[in-house]
């Protein structure tokens, strides 16, 4: 009997999707798979499109890989010529990982790249199938692969639509062409950093100003450690399972536990001097033991995501209060060398950072105010706050539909729910037996585990469970 599948985004994970199941040993000619994505998306996903080569990977290119096989980045970059950096461009992973997606669909004739964007799904309950609706087709599946990434991007201050307002501004290269004026930036995170690197080497303004409601940055990437894990580890942590639930103080103590034995100092994650530009210079002055921290996170950021489903509900809010701020400071650090420009632009006078920002008015040009009471005026000005976490929130047809025929829910953390095997929990039908989701959209459920490696990882693990059943 054929078994139809239809992966619906053909970013990081849908491309791990593919690998996965063609290289399962029981993938044979029954499988039809057809993959839905635009076409300069498809393989490549939102963070990896045709951009500005400096919009930096912030995971070091020899870190990088698509597949559990030796044939990563570092090789492929060597095989096409192109120079080899501590962190290429993401424009550069995003071809590797595309041309590795083509080839792995090119083999196998019952894999069709559907370059479409996917607009409805509608179960039907009593053959358990799913008629998939895409811009140019609708057809019927048995399983389905909901893999499309972040949702759309946030609108805090209201300003869509606003002229010389930049809502979403990727590719960069494309939305911030013709900057004739003075240019603000809302963020401070590692896409506030894509677009000060852009707007200063690319389009060659003075000065940047970067807006945001606390001035945090990341953190600055150290050293790298090959951590051997002694205490924090798969099986002590299902020790704890108990009525299906983990208590989050137990974690807690066996995550100290763990940092005393890898000789980490706790107040590293309190080490916040008092400005940006101090925090910045902070860690690049003590890359041994920032490393040291960051290189533990990622380590056991699989077992975050392992136990954050055992929590109870109480338990994963205080998490997201009180702990997840400390993990996502350092979880995603910025490279070194993006830091050490960010502070020679800063002492230079020409990044500056605003905190404090209240409201955004709009007259002849934008007026930044402070909750002090200071107004900053810029003629343009860039959104880089990132997507939105809510599906309810969101204005795509896809998961507008998918919300009002209440087959997903979200997750009260942001992205929808899931279970461990990474099947969709609908509100209607219960959990749904070949409805899945994974990565960016499952963020909450699986705790940050997003990056490529990670993702790569769970992916692998899912699929396997699927193609056992
Ligand atoms: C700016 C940025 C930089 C990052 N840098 C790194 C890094 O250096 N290293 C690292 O390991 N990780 C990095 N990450 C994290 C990680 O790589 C991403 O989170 C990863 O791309 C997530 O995979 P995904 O498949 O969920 O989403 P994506 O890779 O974005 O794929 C989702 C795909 O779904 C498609 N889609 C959306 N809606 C539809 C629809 N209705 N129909 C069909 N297709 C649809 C989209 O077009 C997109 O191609 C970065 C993330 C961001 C945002």
């Amino acid at each position: 009997m054929t078994k139809r599948i239809a992966i619906i985004g053909g970013g990081i994970a849908g491309n791990a999707i593919l690998h996965h199941v063609v290289n399962h040993p029981k993938f044979d000619d029954s499988f039809r798979i057809d993959i839905f994505d635009s076409k300069e998306r498809m393989g490549r996903g939102k963070p990896y499109i045709e951009d500005s080569e400096v919009l930096l990977l912030n995971i070091p290119s020899d870190e990088m890989s698509m597949t559990n096989a030796p044939y990563n980045f570092v090789e492929w970059l060597e095989s096409k010529n192109i120079p080899v950096h501590n962190y290429n461009s993401r424009k550069h992973f995003g071809d590797y990982s595309e041309e590795m997606f083509r080839r792995t669909a090119g083999v196998h004739s019952s894999v069709q790249l559907i370059d479409c964007k996917v607009t409805d799904v509608v179960y039907n309950e009593e053959i358990e199938s799913y008629a998939v609706t895409s811009e140019i087709k609708s057809e019927e599946y048995d399983a389905v692969f909901l893999t499309v990434g972040q949702l759309s991007y946030s609108d805090p201050y209201r300003l869509k639509e606003k002229q010389n307002y930049i809502h979403n501004p990727y590719p960069l290269n494309y939305n911030i062409t013709e900057i004739d004026g003075s240019v603000g930036v809302i963020g401070t995170g590692l896409s506030a950093i894509d677009c000060v690197r852009y707007l200063i080497m690319e389009q060659s303004v003075d000065g940047v100003r970067l807006f945001s409601r606390s001035g945090d940055m990341p953190s600055v990437r150290g050293t790298s450690y090959d951590l051997n894990i002694q205490y924090f580890t798969e099986e002590a942590v299902d020790a704890y399972i108990k009525d299906d639930l983990i208590s989050l103080d137990k974690i807690i103590k066996l995550f100290k536990k763990e940092m005393s034995a890898q000789g980490v100092d706790e107040k590293l994650f309190y080490r916040h001097p008092e400005s940006t530009l101090d925090d910045l210079k902070y860690d690049i002055n003590h890359a041994d033991a920032v490393g040291k921290l960051q290189y533990l996170i990622i380590a056991v950021n699989p077992l975050f995501s392992r136990v954050f489903p055992y929590f109870t509900k109480s338990d994963k809010s205080r998490f997201m209060r009180e702990i997840h701020p400390l993990i996502d400071k350092n979880h995603s650090p910025m490279p070194p060398e993006v830091a050490a420009q960010l502070v020679e632009w800063a002492e230079d006078g020409r990044v500056v950072v605003i905190d404090g920002i209240d409201k955004v008015v709009t007259n002849t040009q934008f007026e930044v105010m402070t909750d002090s009471n200071e107004m900053f005026t810029v003629d343009y000005l860039i959104n880089a706050t990132g997507p939105i976490k809510d599906v309810e929130k969101e204005t795509s047809p896809l998961i507008v539909n998918l919300v009002d025929r209440m087959l997903i829910a979200s997750s009260e953390l942001g992205g929808l729910i899931v279970d461990k095997e990474h099947r969709i929990i609908s509100p209607r039908y219960g959990t749904l037996k070949h409805m899945y989701a994974i990565g960016n959209l499952t963020f909450s459920s699986d705790y940050m585990s997003n990056t490529v490696n990670i993702l790569v990882k769970t992916t692998k693990l899912m699929v396997e469970g699927i193609m056992e059943d």
